[in-house]
């Protein structure tokens, strides 16, 4: 019962493949290291490089491993690089995608779960937000993920793929064993930009805006730890596997904490754990950012009995800052 995981050279997909590695459960990861990095690959997984986009890749692999399900992580992820660059991200995220879920109902490889984001549903019409609410999602890279939850239904329609699509709200924190920690380029985060300053590899931490309709008029997002989304994936494989056949199993559910933190409050939690007085400079609003992230993550308990352990702001902040030092 080996599990691929396509992107376990970026942050949740490493995450989750030390998730399983932990569990004693079979993996392998597939990457192409094109915004992954071989340092967060985690030891004693076999690791392929390669293109989620290659079917022949892609059956030689199902075949080698005798592959029965699919975490799938390898995506493009930036928002702002996302509007300058929509073709970017309907190739290399939906388009990309709808080959592997080709390949693998060809193979016979019938359970999928899909990294998603809380950008598919664009700005809220109320908080929190649950999984009924509108999705008009305001970024290609919303939309290039919302493209592949819309084509999840067809394909179990069709072939029986059964599926969960995952939407996370805002992923942070690090692996509490320090094996695995946030890393990307360029880094556009809010966490990871905080540390950088308190390691003084930046001056100041900019902050983008300070007239939103929140309590101090800086955005509010909720940040989940990575090693409780990594559990998530393994509940919902788990799910999908022992759902019996007539249960309505897939669907898409959010992972978040329920409880928004504004950017002020994020970086005042970081200068009492670094110690550091983390200058900030104010800068206008970043395009595109809600004023108020906020999930209801009730289904996720409900469906997987998910029980974040390692959601809050402090042992979030604490185990990136560990990964740091
Ligand atoms: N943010 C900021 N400075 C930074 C990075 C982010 O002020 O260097 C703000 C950003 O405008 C948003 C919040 O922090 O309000 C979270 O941003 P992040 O990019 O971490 O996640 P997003 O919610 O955009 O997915």
């Amino acid at each position: 019962m080996t599990t691929l995981i396509t992107g376990g050279a970026g942050y949740i997909g490493s995450h989750t493949a030390l998730a399983l590695r932990d569990a004693g459960k079979p993996v392998v990861i597939l990457d192409d290291i094109s915004t992954g990095f071989r340092q967060l690959l985690p030891e004693g997984i076999p690791f392929v490089e390669g293109d989620i986009g290659d079917s022949q890749l892609l059956q030689d692999l199902f075949q080698r491993y005798e592959i029965k399900s699919v975490m799938h992580f390898a995506a493009r992820s930036l928002v702002g690089q996302s509007m300058k660059e929509p073709g970017t991200y309907f190739l290399a995220n939906s388009a990309k995608t709808a080959t592997l879920i080709q390949a693998m109902v060809q193979n016979n490889v019938g359970h999928f779960i899909l990294s998603s984001t809380a950008a598919v549903y664009g700005e809220p019409t109320a908080i929190p937000i649950d999984e009924n609410h509108v999705l008009q999602p305001t970024n290609p890279y919303g939309l290039s993920k919302k493209i592949i939850e819309d084509m999840l239904p067809w394909f179990e329609k069709a072939h029986g793929l059964k599926w969960i699509s995952l939407r996370y709200f805002n992923a942070a924190g690090a692996d509490p064993q320090g094996r695995s920690g946030e890393i990307h380029d360029p880094e556009t985060h809010l966490i990871p930009n905080i540390l950088k300053v308190a390691l003084e590899e930046k001056e100041a931490l900019q902050v983008f805006g300070n007239d939103y309709p929140t309590p101090d008029g800086t955005c509010i997002r909720d940040y989940v730890h990575v090693t409780d989304l990594a559990k998530a994936h393994m509940q919902a494989l788990d799910f999908l596997l022992h759902s019996a056949r007539e249960e309505k199993a897939s669907g898409t559910i959010n992972l978040g904490s329920g409880s928004g933190y504004s950017v002020l409050e994020v970086i005042e939690t970081a200068r009492r754990i670094t110690g550091h007085p983390i200058p900030v400079q104010w800068c206008p609003r970043r395009p595109g950012d809600p004023a108020i992230l906020v999930a209801s993550n009730k289904k996720a308990k409900e469906k997987l009995n998910w029980n974040p352990k390692h959601t809050n702001l402090e042992s979030i902040i604490q185990t990136a800052w560990d990964y740091l030092g």
